[in-house]
């Protein structure tokens, strides 16, 4: 079972189902006790799938549709502000409507340190994927196989919510002091990394460790997702399709491909072939 607490200061919620020290560290400076919560009984008022405000008697939600329980049997997740139970796959608790968004506690996942600045990162869930931040410089590891995952989010993430985040982006050309090279560390090996232009011509540079992982400087992730929904990565597609194509089909096998592409979520398998180059 699922078990939270939050950090009383900066209100970070832990996932602390495996920890047993007796005090959390947040990276805010507090301290955490890890106790078990104890629940407090409370009326199911929120949709634990959305949030939504619901009747004393609703059996379903009016915004999602989800099945609402009451059987406090079901209920076994502690909200970690206001300790009334929910489901144990709830986004958001059943009484104030918190949205459960649980990290690896500190100490729970191995530390490593900013391959730029050498602060300790922090681990972060990223759409259920374990990815370390830097607070400083702002820069993200994604450990070893994660980044396509990561990425495919991202991209989905952006097609299903064009209005927010990524949606507003513009490109920016980056000052050119930032072009210097810089070969830096991997985090886990200490090897120097390779430096990899994203998709052959983005002119977003990543550093990866064929080993352990990629390592993204602040916002390169978002321009990377913003370079593939523009249509970047498929004109690279294409360039290289059209490459292998004039060497063996005709363009139907080659809209084949592209219809693939974009019907069947499989661009990630694409990008990692055009990374690995
Ligand atoms: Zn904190
Ligand atoms: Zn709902
Ligand atoms: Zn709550
Ligand atoms: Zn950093
Ligand atoms: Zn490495």
């Amino acid at each position: 079972m699922l078990r939270l607490v939050a950090c009383p200061s900066c209100r970070t919620q832990y996932d602390v189902t495996r920890i047993t020290t007796p005090v959390i560290h947040c990276p805010c400076g507090a301290q955490i006790p890890n106790q078990a919560p104890v629940a407090v009984d409370a009326p199911v008022e929120r949709c634990s799938s959305c949030g939504a405000a619901l009747g004393p008697d609703a059996r379903t939600c009016g915004y999602c549709r989800s099945t609402i329980v009451r059987d406090l049997r079901l209920l076994g997740l502690i909200c970690p502000e206001c300790f009334a139970r929910s489901p144990e796959k709830a986004k958001f608790c059943t009484r104030c409507g918190l949205k459960f968004v649980p990290q690896p506690a500190p100490g729970s996942v191995p530390e490593i340190s900013c391959p730029q600045d050498h602060e300790t990162l922090i681990a972060r869930s990223v759409g259920g994927l374990i990815c370390h931040e830097c607070r400083t410089c702002h820069g993200m590891w994604v450990p070893a196989d994660d980044f396509d995952a990561l990425l495919n989010k991202a991209v989905t993430a952006r097609r299903t919510r064009p209005s927010q985040g990524l949606g507003g982006h513009v490109h920016h050309e980056r000052p050119a002091a930032s072009f210097k090279v810089v070969y830096r560390k991997c985090p886990v090996c200490g090897d120097v990394m390779q430096r990899k232009n994203y998709a052959g011509r983005s002119g977003i540079i990543i550093d990866w460790c064929g080993s352990h992982g990629t390592w993204l400087d602040a916002d390169e992730m978002e321009e990377i997702a913003t370079f593939i929904f523009d249509g970047g990565l498929e004109r690279s597609l294409a360039d290289q399709e059209q490459k292998r194509a004039s060497q063996m089909a005709g363009p139907s096998q080659m809209r084949g491909v592209f219809e693939h592409v974009k019907n069947d979520g499989t661009l990630l398998e694409f990008f990692s072939e055009l990374i690995d180059f």
